[in-house]
């Protein structure tokens, strides 16, 4: 078995837990992240008025129920 002094072994505890804390923080921020993007999916924002608005039709254009102009399907960006 390894053997430690006291120092040591308060270094491998305190790393321990941040290791934990570290991985716990990047699996929040992955199941974030893909609540966000499955939030957005079908989201779609007119470039005439910027109204946006759920369509889930397949067609190619989605028509903006605002305006009526035709809307194309790009990501909406969040920042
Ligand atoms: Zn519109």
């Amino acid at each position: 078995m390894f053997r430690l002094d006291l120092h040591e072994l308060l270094f491998v505890y305190a790393g321990l837990c941040l290791a934990i804390i570290f991985v716990a923080s990047v699996l929040h921020n992955i199941r974030r992240s893909r609540g966000e993007r499955l939030a957005h999916r079908g989201l779609v924002k007119c470039h005439l008025c910027a109204f946006e608005f759920r369509d889930s039709n397949s067609s190619e254009l989605a028509h903006c129920p605002c305006c009526g102009a035709p809307a194309n399907r790009d990501r909406v960006s969040r920042l």
